[in-house]
């Protein structure tokens, strides 16, 4: 029986991300396969912010006014 204590929060992250190898990979892979609710939950929630990043960041523009103040501001600061 794995410890739940064993699995971080940050665990469940990098394998929602599948950036998890190894023995950290089969360790979540192997708790989540036993049903623990808990981390279940932790990547359900995280896929779903996952899922919606890529939206969140087509809704960011820069308005023409800040990227010009932006530029100048930039300017500046090269030429002092
Ligand atoms: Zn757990």
């Amino acid at each position: 029986m794995l410890d739940h204590n064993k699995v971080t929060e940050e665990l469940i992250y990098l394998y929602a991300l599948n950036s998890l190898a190894g023995d950290d990979l089969m360790e979540v892979q192997k708790h989540i396969t036993m049903g623990c609710d808990i981390c279940t939950q932790i990547l359900k929630e995280t896929e779903i912010v996952l899922n919606m990043l890529p939206y969140s960041l087509d809704d960011y523009r820069v308005s023409d006014n800040v990227r010009y103040e932006l530029i100048e501001a930039v300017k500046k600061k090269l030429t002092t």
